[in-house]
């Protein structure tokens, strides 16, 4: 088993390239994170000059670097995403968070700019889902790139303690305690958003599930929410992988 320096390096990859299979991310947008436990530094998707796009991230694209981004050496070929900050920042000021996503997702981006209402619109059909609705999505109402620390900042404010925040005309931020957690958490988001989406394109409304049914869901835990989750994700994604390989 690999060091878990070099282990949770590799979740990252491996987040960023399910988070592409699955369309949260497309092309060479959106980016994970994840903190390197007792300091100020952190495991980063970043771009070099060969550059094919997230589904393909590599391990090596995965750099260590400080919350402000510095930490890579002369010459190598990489350099961290424009949107660093978002990264950086929040795990400044929220010690909680061990992986940051940010994604692109398009179903999200429709619900975002249409303003459509996140509503626990069903339930034991994915509990979790429905249970992000219900806690509400903070909405960033700007759609910039956010290049700069103090550009983070509103949209960290908005946030609070949730883990998701949903960037208008831009895109999501999505954060975890770990990497299984928080790429789980930004799958089902993108269950909620696909339904909320679909829903409002048949012209008919669809109620609240009722009070009642909402409090005779049970909490699953973590171990089926996040763990058997991500597992089924990675041997998907290793399935793909074989089929595109031949
Ligand atoms: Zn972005």
């Amino acid at each position: 088993m690999a060091e878990p320096m070099e282990e949770l390096r590799g979740k990252v990859a491996i987040s960023c390239r399910i988070l592409a299979m699955e369309g949260l991310v497309d092309e060479i947008l959106g980016h994970v994170s994840a903190r390197i436990a007792g300091g100020d530094e952190m495991w980063i998707r970043c771009r070099s000059p060969e550059e094919e796009g997230i589904r393909y991230t590599t391990v090596d694209a995965i750099r260590r670097v400080d919350f402000d981004g510095k930490g890579l050496h002369n010459g190598e070929p990489y350099r961290v995403p424009n949107e660093l900050p978002i990264h950086g920042e929040i795990y400044k000021k929220r010690p909680d968070v061990g992986c940051v996503i940010h994604a692109h997702p398009k179903e999200a981006l429709i619900c975002g700019i249409t303003e459509l209402e996140f509503r626990p619109i069903f339930g034991a059909f994915n509990i979790t889902a429905m249970r992000m609705a219900l806690d509400g999505i903070p909405v960033f109402p700007r759609s910039y790139l956010v290049t700069r620390p103090e550009l983070a900042a509103p949209m960290i404010e908005i946030m609070g303690k949730k883990p998701i925040c949903l960037m208008t005309g831009h895109g999501i931020t999505v954060t975890g305690k770990t990497v299984e957690e928080a790429t789980v958490r930004a799958l089902n988001f993108n269950t909620l958003a696909k339904a909320t989406l679909q829903v409002a394109q048949t012209g008919r409304k669809a109620p609240d599930i009722s009070r009642e049914d909402i409090e005779k869901l049970p909490d699953l835990g973590s171990t089926f929410n996040d763990t058997w989750v991500w597992r089924y994700y990675v041997r998907k994604l290793k399935e793909e992988d074989l089929r595109l390989s031949h």
